[in-house]
């Protein structure tokens, strides 16, 4: 049985460079305390806090007066910066870039909204805390929509500036604007703008995991439970591939999985760390 690792598996470059910089911190001594987890995988967060990572709810951001925390990938609002600048706390803005440059984006069609009377809509999952941080650059006013079922909320005679949060399906947020151009062609309104904002580090993985997928017997994916996108992203291996398996560790692992399997293709979620991947790898090996 031979084993294969996908080689577009493992963290995104804004998540990567995150942990790099609280790992420099730590191991220059430094204490590092992160607002929120700073990726949604157990078995790496468990490996920072081990190293001395600390980590905070927002609403414990008041007790780290003077201190310093740090920011993670998805970003905060302005008001989470305006209240750690109050509070005489240092901040290590960890934002992932892309993520900072589509906050902006947002801000200024939020702007020039305040005069034209269009809407902000962004396409993501209520709650995340990427779209706190995008809505916070909408003055809190966006309309945030996860479907159709959400299109209540939207005016469609009005204006409208559609975005989506970073690490949605790319065919799925496609899907939502031509139904919301639908619905404004109906209403007799060609005033929409829809921003290319899903992330190329998530919108090219769907592709080329469906031929990872049918290119090896079995396929073992590697995620947090409690990944969004490690759920989105097993969901196409497992339509592609029926013998398509979703493990946190080896020892999730099942050897009758493998019966009469030649080759078995190891990839995971855009917050599973490349050693894991490895790791799982190299189980299979030594079946
Ligand atoms: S998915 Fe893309 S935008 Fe989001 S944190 Fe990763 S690299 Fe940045």
């Amino acid at each position: 049985m031979k084993v294969f690792i996908d080689p577009d598996s493992g963290f995104c470059f804004g998540v990567s460079r995150a942990i790099q910089a609280a790992e420099a911190e730590l191991e220059a001594g430094n204490t590092v305390c992160s607002l929120g987890d700073m990726v949604h995988n157990q078995v790496q967060m468990d490996q920072l806090k081990a190293k001395g990572l600390s980590v905070i709810t927002h609403d414990e951001l008041p007790s780290m007066k003077g201190k310093t925390v740090m920011f993670r990938a998805h970003g905060e609002p302005p008001e989470t910066f305006r209240l750690a600048d109050e509070l005489g706390i240092t901040v290590l803005d960890a934002t992932c870039p892309i993520v900072t440059k589509l906050q902006q984006r947002i801000k200024e069609a939020y702007a020039a909204g305040l005069t034209s009377g269009s809407q902000i809509v962004i396409y993501g999952k209520p709650g995340h805390a990427e779209v706190a941080g995008l809505n916070g650059n909408a003055g809190n006013t966006a309309i945030i929509i996860h479907s159709e079922n959400d299109f209540g909320n939207i005016d469609f005679s009005k204006p409208l500036r559609l975005f989506s949060q970073t690490t949605m399906d790319a065919e799925a947020y496609q899907s939502i604007g031509e139904a919301i151009q639908q619905r404004m062609n109906e209403a007799g309104n060609t005033d929409l703008v829809i921003a290319k904002s899903v992330c190329r580090q998530v919108s090219g993985r769907a592709p080329a995991l469906r031929t990872f997928a049918s290119a090896h017997d079995v396929i073992i994916f590697v995620g947090g439970n409690n990944s969004a996108n490690g759920k989105y992203l097993f969901s196409i291996c497992k339509a592609i591939n029926e013998k398509s398996y979703f493990v946190s560790s080896p020892e999730d692992i099942d050897v009758h999985w493998f019966s009469n399997a030649k080759s078995v293709g190891v990839s995971g979620a855009t917050s599973t760390p490349g050693w894991q991947i490895r790791q799982v790898a190299e189980y299979l090996q030594g079946l």
